[in-house]
């Protein structure tokens, strides 16, 4: 084992030793993600600013036998890009550039650490955008978006990340540099590293689709007086063969956020709020729109935005929504379960009633049409009790989706969170094919260990959970 001293001699040599850092309060910053129960420091952190700089730091740490984990805003909800047995941290903040804009081919090449929003910031010019929007995409990095394979409030009438990556600059575990594209002859790799969580190499560049924006966007905020008509109503829109671009659920405890926080005002008596928001051509947006708001004929309140800022102002409930929750409490956990949206009242029933049995607070704001939840529960960590009880009604809630036949997952990947958790999903049968599948690129525990798969060596101690 290394010193702290040999790490950052070492490492300084195979980068400008501004690109390193090592102090205590470095460390600190670097220990967690935006899952704040899950805390490990690395030894150092690197900051490349090119493919072979990452190359050669992966080479250098298969060398001396160091664990290495890639980070780009640390902004995922798992635990993904903690460096779970120490080592090193290595950060794409620098890699940020766009490479290339393919206009007639309708394609971007950018370095990983690319902020998603610039991406379509980069072309909106040519009236495109790169589609997937994590709410965090002002900040979150397209690497982490490929690792996470991430969806957002578009996911429903767009797809998730992969469906929008066409090829990736892979630096794999051993610190070889390929590149795979999708769509082309031979095996789908592009499909295998897209939502591998970082477990399968670092992806320094990749191409991404381009997209037209939509000619025509229509957007409204619907208040409700109660939880249960609010889902039905989304079922029953997409029931109806209406597909919103986005879909949107935010409750009470989310709308009480955001007055304390912002000042921001709904109805008075709205229990939940929809964000419906459609979008195409004039013609196919009123009628979508037509028929989506007359399914929530009993609403309190219907705000339809006529300008762009109006719309920008219906989105701020939905995009500062978990910002404002800091507000309350000094922590939040989001979990992230995916449910079929018929089940939507029964499953949000259940969760308010859980928090009560628990006495903890829960507030909701997800992506409704896609049946992908956001149950947040905001505490105060440095209550044991409260931590605990606040992991027990996550896998509560968990056990609950994959009953009701969703999953332990819709967006936020399964890090450290939910690697126990894969046993509830999968069969042992499963659990061994995808470890085969993994050991066709990570054949060691070097490359972000004890991430995704359970019975990793080591990895005893960040158990959550037995199901
Ligand atoms: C307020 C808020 C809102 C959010 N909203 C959404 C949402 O709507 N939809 C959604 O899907 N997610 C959402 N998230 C979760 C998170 O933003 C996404 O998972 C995002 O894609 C993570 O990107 P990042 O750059 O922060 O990655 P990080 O958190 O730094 O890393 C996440 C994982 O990706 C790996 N990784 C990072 N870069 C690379 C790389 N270059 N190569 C290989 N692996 C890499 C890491 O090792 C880690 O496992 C939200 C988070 C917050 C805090």
């Amino acid at each position: 084992m290394l010193t702290d001293k040999e790490v950052l001699a070492a490492l300084s040599g195979i980068l400008k030793p501004e690109q390193v850092l090592w102090s205590a309060a470095s460390m600190r910053a670097y220990d967690c993600d935006a899952y704040p129960v899950a805390h490990a420091k690395p030894q150092a952190v690197a900051i490349p600013e090119t493919t072979e700089e990452v190359a050669k730091i992966v080479r250098w740490c298969v060398e001396n036998e160091i664990p290495y984990v890639a980070r780009g805003a640390g902004t995922g909800l798992s635990g993904g890009a903690i460096a779970a047995l120490g080592g090193i941290v290595i950060s794409t903040k620098r890699m940020t550039r766009i490479l290339e804009i393919d206009i007639p081919n309708r394609r971007l090449k950018a370095q990983s650490g690319a902020v998603n929003r610039n991406l379509s910031q980069a072309v909106a010019s040519h009236g495109l955008h790169f589609a997937p929007d994590p709410s965090s995409q002002s900040v979150s990095t397209l690497g982490g978006n490929i690792a996470e394979n991430s969806g957002g409030p578009h996911t429903l009438k767009y797809g998730v990340t992969a469906q929008h990556i066409l090829g990736v600059t892979l630096v794999t575990p051993e610190g070889e540099v390929v590149q795979f594209q999708s769509g082309v002859p031979g095996y789908d790799f592009v499909g295998l590293i897209v939502g591998s969580e970082g477990t399968l190499g670092i992806v320094t560049e990749a191409w991404v689709k381009l997209i037209p924006l939509p000619s025509t966007v229509r957007t409204a905020l619907v208040a409700f007086a109660n939880v249960r008509t609010a889902v039905k109503a989304v079922s029953n829109i997409i029931a109806a063969g209406v597909t919103p671009a986005a879909l949107e659920m935010i409750d009470k405890g989310i709308l009480h956020a955001l007055k304390a926080a912002f000042g921001l005002t709904y109805h008075p008596d709205a229990q939940a709020v929809l964000l419906i928001e459609c979008d195409g051509d004039p013609a196919s947006v009123d009628r979508e729109m037509t028929e989506a708001l007359a399914i929530c004929s009993d609403a309190l309140e219907i705000n339809v935005a006529e300008t762009e800022t109006e719309r920008l102002r219906l989105w701020t409930a939905r995009k500062k929504g978990i910002g404002a929750m800091g507000r309350l409490a000094p922590s939040i956990v989001t979990h992230d379960g995916v449910i079929p949206r018929s089940k939507l009242p029964e499953t949000l029933d259940f969760i308010y009633t859980l928090a009560d049995k628990k006495g903890l607070n829960v507030a909701n704001i997800f992506h409704a049409g896609d049946g992908n939840l956001h149950p947040c529960f905001y505490f105060d960590d440095r209550d044991p009790q409260q931590l605990r009880s606040v992991g027990e009604a996550g896998e509560e809630i968990l056990r609950h989706c994959v009953a009701a036949g969703g999953s332990i997952t819709g967006e936020h990947g399964v890090g450290v969170e939910k690697m126990e958790f894969m046993r509830v999903m999968y069969s042992a049968e499963s659990l061994a094919a995808q470890a085969a599948a993994k050991r066709i690129f990570n054949s060691g525990s070097l490359c972000n260990p004890c991430k995704v798969l359970p019975d990793q060596l080591g990895c005893i101690e960040l158990k959550r959970g037995t199901p």
